[in-house]
């Protein structure tokens, strides 16, 4: 595997980080998850857009230009000759001394990792998921606020940890409110009396790129999308429900704090968005 680093490529085994770098010493950083299909990155200009933006809250100046950067997720594309995978574009603080101040840090490391991922079962596709809630709070927006998509996931794995301690796959986390954030890795949405809800960003959610997708085409389909804040009742009482995020995909879900969600089995509006978000990202992207 051939791995774009700081301007250039080498190999799996050459692609080193400083024991030094405050991505690996504090957390210190940013990064995108992307996904390639069929031969083009989809969504790409919103995952550089994104990247950007993260840098921007922790005052931290990507050394490349946004089409450089986006060059170099197709160049990654290219060097591994993949045209269906997953991409990994990570920004960090770069060398710094132990101390936490980034002013020790002059030059930002930025990596791409272009492979594969699964991130679920294949066969919950299909069946659906169940996950739970967890103890675990999402950050607060006056903390670490869980719109800059940063490398410091503890929050996200702590209770990751704690739905698999439960036996379960994902989790769902609540922010300091008790109202509904999102999932782990992925942003979530209710069905209910044919309208979609999805907790609104200001609840601690990423500003999803397959959330947007997901509003989009449930606009297309003439279906009524709102955000308001939703409560676990809420989850409990929907007809459907189903998780989203460039690794995931669409994951439909079935129960919920033992909660058989609608029917227990993957709904009809779930599946037609599947069916959708896979017709869409076949055919638009950015050409390898
Ligand atoms: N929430 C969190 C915490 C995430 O890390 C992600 C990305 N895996 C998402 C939601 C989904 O975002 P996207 O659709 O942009 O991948």
């Amino acid at each position: 595997m051939k791995i774009f680093i700081d301007g250039k490529f080498c190999s799996e085994r050459d692609a080193k980080i400083s024991v030094f770098d405050h991505g690996l010493l504090y957390g210190d950083g940013v990064f995108e998850g992307i996904r390639a299909y069929n031969g083009r990155v989809f969504k790409l200009k919103e995952h550089i857009d994104r990247l950007f933006y993260s840098a921007k809250a922790i005052l931290l100046e990507i050394p490349m230009s946004p089409g450089k950067i986006s060059e170099a997720v197709l160049a990654s594309c290219r060097a591994n000759k993949l045209r269906d995978g997953y991409i990994r574009l990570v920004v960090t603080r770069g060398v710094g001394n132990l101390g936490l101040n980034p002013r020790s840090c002059k030059k930002p490391t930025v990596f791409c990792i272009a492979d594969k991922i699964q991130v679920y079962p294949p066969e919950l596709y299909s069946r659906g998921m169940e996950i739970v809630t967890v103890p675990t709070a999402r950050n607060l927006h006056s903390a670490l606020n869980p719109a800059i998509k940063s490398l410091n996931y503890l929050n996200n794995i702590l209770a990751k940890i704690e739905a698999n301690n439960a036996g379960v796959e994902e989790a769902v986390m609540l922010n300091a409110e008790g109202f509904v954030a999102e999932c782990t890795a992925d942003n979530l949405f209710i069905m209910k009396n044919g309208e979609l809800f999805t907790p609104p960003l200001s609840a601690g959610a990423l500003y999803g790129i397959t959330r947007q997708t997901v509003i989009e085409l449930a606009q297309e389909a003439g279906m009524k999308v709102s955000e308001p804040n939703l409560t676990r009742y809420d989850l409990f009482c929907a007809d459907e429900c189903f998780l989203c995020g460039t690794g995931a995909e669409i994951m439909p879900v079935i129960k919920i704090d033992g909660r058989i969600i609608g029917t227990g089995k993957p709904g009809q509006i779930t599946r037609k968005l599947v069916e959708d978000y896979h017709a869409l990202t076949k055919m638009s992207g950015e050409p390898i």
